[in-house]
């Protein structure tokens, strides 16, 4: 299982940039997890947009769904072109999916994400659990046929089921939106010490930070975190990728 992290800011794109997007691959699997601002320009760095099978919105805050509109769009000229065969799969967890802006229900299957059922894309195995935050959001599990583990966490306030979520999975793709000295500053964000505690309890093996804020420097976010757990932390980036 591969990941690269596609776009990793929350509220806005910083320039040249994209919000949370995240690639997931497996052979000729591809899936992406959320499509934010920007994401579709920086997603034909590493993939054809004709290759994905399946896309996966944790909730629909702009920064997590903005592009997908355009992916529909990009959908309909390259089925039309005969480039694409078949409809595309999109997953959205969302109280009501009538109020999105999709306009050609041939070309994208729009389904709500229930969160008692997992999904399954080739060797994936998708489940879900309900988030703390301002609105519908839940974190997302991508396991594998050799039990190799990611969990994506969205947006979310801590909570302790969320720990026994992401228990010593492989992998963890953690939002970290505010230092640590920002705790409880916005309720359904993580501030960086949360995080670090969130991984030392959950005994992950490794992390990923992302959805970061627009202040003060990441660097600094990292090293909030380590001071919480001794494990392997990585920071989204462009470019950035990690076989688990
Ligand atoms: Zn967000
Ligand atoms: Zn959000």
């Amino acid at each position: 299982m591969k990941l690269t992290t596609v776009g990793y800011w929350g509220a806005y794109a910083e320039k040249n940039e994209a919000t949370s997007c995240y690639l997931v691959e497996e052979e000729d699997t591809k899936i992406l997890i959320d499509c934010g601002s920007g994401a579709l320009s920086k997603l034909q760095n590493y993939i054809e947009l004709t290759e994905l099978d399946a896309v996966f919105i944790s909730h629909i805050h702009t920064d997590h769904i903005a592009d997908i509109y355009s992916l529909e769009f990009a959908m309909l000229i390259q089925t039309q072109l005969k480039n694409r065969k078949k409809p595309l799969d999109v997953y959205i967890y969302a109280e009501n999916l009538e109020t999105l802006s999709f306009a050609y229900p041939d070309i994208v299957h729009v389904k709500k994400i229930n969160l008692e059922d997992s999904i399954q894309i080739g060797p994936f195995t998708l489940s879900f659990m309900e988030n703390i935050h301002e609105i519908p959001c839940c974190s997302i599990k991508v396991s594998n046929q050799q039990g190799t583990v990611m969990v994506y966490s969205a947006d979310t306030g801590y909570n302790e089921r969320f720990i026994d979520f992401c228990k010593e999975v492989n992998l963890l793709l953690i939002e970290c939106s505010f230092f640590k000295a920002q705790k409880g500053f916005v309720k359904g964000h993580l501030s960086s010490g949360e995080v670090g505690e969130i991984i030392s309890k959950a005994n992950v093996e490794e992390a990923v930070l992302t959805h970061f804020p627009h202040f003060g420097q990441v660097d600094q976010l990292v090293e909030e975190v380590k001071a919480f757990c001794d494990k392997k932390i990585y920071r989204a980036k462009e470019g950035f990728s990690i076989k688990i």
